[in-house]
């Protein structure tokens, strides 16, 4: 079972990486290549997902709902940066969690639009010890995409903070 987990997830994300790479190489409208990135990293995760410490924790219906790993400030590049920016941010959740996070249902207030970190991340761990703290798996493939997800997504920015004082003062909710 575990060996199963570790063959798929490195064979999916070798073919992730060779397709964001062939994507990358290819001249066209930024946001609709965006688009495409999306579908292929939302393609990674209805593979991975099954062979996954997170197929356990799902519902059946909402997926996982204990919402442990958005205690984080999500992984952004650039055009991410851009787009999150122009996004409603929930004030309460200023030190705690994601600011997208949605406590009141434990799920992502943006899962359409959430970054591709998002979208990949997966507990590739044999508990819920890794949820907050990813498995080796996990980190690697990040690492192994970045700077081809550079030539997309812009710069490699870190962790989503937002941008300029007034545009958080005025587009801060609370939860
Ligand atoms: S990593 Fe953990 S908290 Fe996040 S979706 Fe998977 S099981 Fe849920
Ligand atoms: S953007 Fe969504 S999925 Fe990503 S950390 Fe924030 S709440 Fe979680």
């Amino acid at each position: 079972m575990w060996e199963r987990q570790e063959r798929v997830a490195a064979r999916e994300g070798e073919l992730l990486k060779r397709r964001i790479i062939r994507l990358g190489s290819m001249q066209g409208d930024r946001w609709r290549q965006i688009a495409v990135l999306y579908r292929l990293a939302d393609g990674y995760g209805r593979r991975v997902s099954p062979h996954s410490f997170c197929h356990g924790m799902a519902d059946g219906t909402t997926g996982c709902v204990t919402g442990v790993c958005c205690a984080c400030k999500p992984d952004v590049f650039a055009f991410e940066q851009e787009l999150l920016d122009r996004l409603p941010k929930r004030l309460a959740n200023r030190g705690t969690c994601c600011p997208f996070f949605n406590r009141a249902k434990k799920n992502c207030g943006i899962y359409g639009v959430r970054p591709f970190a998002c979208r990949i991340y997966f507990n590739q761990g044999r508990s819920r010890i890794s949820c907050r703290n990813p498995a080796e798996e996990t980190l690697q493939l990040f690492d192994l995409l970045k700077r081809h997800l550079a030539e997309i997504l812009g710069p490699y920015g870190g962790g989503y903070h937002p941008s300029g004082a007034d545009r958080e003062m005025t587009d801060l909710i609370s939860s």
